[in-house]
């Protein structure tokens, strides 16, 4: 078998063309222009670019993107200060705080004073403990696991009474992915560094997110005939023949998983496009909820 290779490029590209359309119906109604602030803390290259990528898409989407940056050594107090000063903002529809932020602030003080109303990126404790609960919904979930169950829909996989498996037990992909496949009815395993007989857990799967950023070390007789694979990992490897030097892959051996998998999404274009056409989505949306 050769897998359908999920392209979230596309996909990404159309949920970014309808939010853009939402945008300019909202605004011709009357309706506001979607804010999103973002807020950058310190000077993480990685961080920097990421930030700049949502709000070139912002604008691109037609969303106003505000920005903020504080030095790395900001207090606790002055980053939860300008959190709250854009809870009352009503510019601001959407509140980014772009992370890790440095070491010695406390990262779930500064998401617990964003407005959940305003927590486009889905990490509020509130959102995510609805997240996990039965018969609550959170207002917004985190973009990225977002993204993969949208990528799981598109490429025709049924969820409710599937096998998943997610490796990864992180706060911003492989734990709220594992929540979402619980609200779509599939009975979850998640993996971690200590998880045993990892390969054999993972053949069982009909469904398999991989997010541990280990270059390709789901193997192609890990993924069981049939599956949907989701590569969330993003790494370098060392590639001479790159000018660059290196070249990105996923968390799977793409070309041996492409043999036994019903679908794949690739590393470049897979995830990837998607986390931010998630947080536009959200962005208008929460611009939606806020009209009276
Ligand atoms: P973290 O490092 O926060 O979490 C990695 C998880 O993988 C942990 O739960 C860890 O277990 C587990 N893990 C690590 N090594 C192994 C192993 N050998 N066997 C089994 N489990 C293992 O990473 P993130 O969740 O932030 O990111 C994961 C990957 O996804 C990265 O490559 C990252 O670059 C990528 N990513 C891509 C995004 C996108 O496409 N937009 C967005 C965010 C991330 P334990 O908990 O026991 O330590």
């Amino acid at each position: 078998m050769t897998a359908a290779i999920i392209d979230g490029k596309q996909v990404a590209e159309e949920i970014r063309e309808g939010v853009a359309k939402a945008v300019e119906k909202m605004v011709a109604e009357g309706g506001p222009r979607p804010g999103l602030a973002t807020v950058l803390v310190g000077d993480n290259p990685a961080s920097h670019t990421y930030v700049r990528m949502k709000r070139k898409a912002c604008a691109e989407a037609g969303i106003e993107s505000i920005h903020h940056e504080l030095p790395a050594d900001a207090t606790q107090e002055k980053v939860e200060g300008l959190v709250r000063e854009l809870n009352k903002d009503p510019k601001v529809h959407g509140i980014l705080v772009q992370l890790p932020l440095p070491a010695g602030l406390d990262e779930e003080a500064v998401l617990r004073a964003i407005d959940i109303e305003k927590d486009v990126d889905g990490f509020h404790p509130i959102n995510i403990g609805r997240l996990a609960q039965k018969g609550r919904d959170p207002l917004f979930v985190p973009c990225t696991p977002a993204g993969c169950i949208k990528l799981l829909k598109k490429a025709g996989a049924k969820l409710e009474g599937a096998k998943a498996v997610v490796l990864g037990r992180s706060n911003i992909v492989g734990m709220p992915a594992a929540l979402l496949l619980v609200k779509e009815n599939a009975t979850v395993t998640i993996c971690h560094s200590r998880t045993k007989n990892l390969a054999e857990t993972c053949r069982e799967a009909d469904v398999l997110i991989a997010a541990i950023g280990r270059a390709e070390m789901v193997r192609g007789d890990w993924v069981k005939p049939g599956a949907y694979v989701i590569d969330v990992g993003i790494n370098r490897v060392d590639d001479d023949t790159k000018k660059r030097g290196y070249r990105l892959v996923g968390d799977v051996a793409f070309e041996e998983a492409k043999e036994v998998a019903a679908a794949i999404t690739p590393v470049p274009g897979g995830v990837g496009p998607m986390t931010i056409a998630m947080l536009l989505d959200a962005t208008q949306r929460a611009a939606q909820r806020a009209m009276p």
